[in-house]
């Protein structure tokens, strides 16, 4: 739709953040339109209508997308943390960056077989939404679906995390 096409041309992008030689996507400009919100909400669920029962989000900018679809579709959602920040963490996984590792927690508040849609802003090589999908599992909870509003597509993540549907296209 126009609406979405309006959406991904909000999506800046930075040069050299966070480090030279890294072209960063900028969703906020996206997440401060409230039509382009909307729009993005509504086309990044769609395929999963009707199929999930809770939205996972994983911090930061994962929980902003978690949230509002969360209230569009009249779910609750489940906050996948970096280690440390939860009291009762009832699983975790430790997964690769560029450089080092990094460590992903989440709480049991639903029973297993609840079915549950992952989503992110961005998917760069997957490796953070393969750990996320990871947790989900380690906790019992059936994979929905994992959905990204972006893309950066030179980087194969689809290899690592997919199916992954998306959005926009980088
Ligand atoms: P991964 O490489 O594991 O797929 O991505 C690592 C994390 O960094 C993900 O949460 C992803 O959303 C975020 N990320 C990677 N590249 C970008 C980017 O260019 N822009 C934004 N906003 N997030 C990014």
């Amino acid at each position: 739709t126009t609406e979405l096409a309006r959406a991904e041309s909000l999506i800046a992008t930075i040069p050299d953040f966070p480090e030279a030689g890294i072209q960063f996507r900028d969703i906020t400009p996206l997440f401060a339109d409230g039509p382009a919100l909307r729009a993005v909400v509504d086309a990044v669920t769609r395929p999963f209508a009707g199929s999930f029962d809770v939205v996972a989000g994983v911090e930061a900018r994962g929980f902003l997308l978690a949230g509002a679809i969360a209230n569009a579709a009249g779910v609750g959602l489940i906050p996948i943390r970096k280690a440390g920040k939860l009291p009762r963490p009832a699983a975790s996984i430790t997964y690769d960056l560029e450089y080092g590792t990094d460590k992903l927690e989440a709480a049991q508040d639903l029973p297993a077989g609840t079915r549950v849609l992952l989503v992110d802003d961005i998917l760069a090589t997957g490796g953070t939404l393969r750990a996320g999908q990871q947790l989900l599992e380690q906790l019992g909870y059936t994979l929905a679906g994992t959905a990204v509003l972006m893309e950066l597509v030179d980087l194969d993540g689809q290899q690592v995390a997919g199916p992954v549907h998306t959005l926009f296209e980088v």
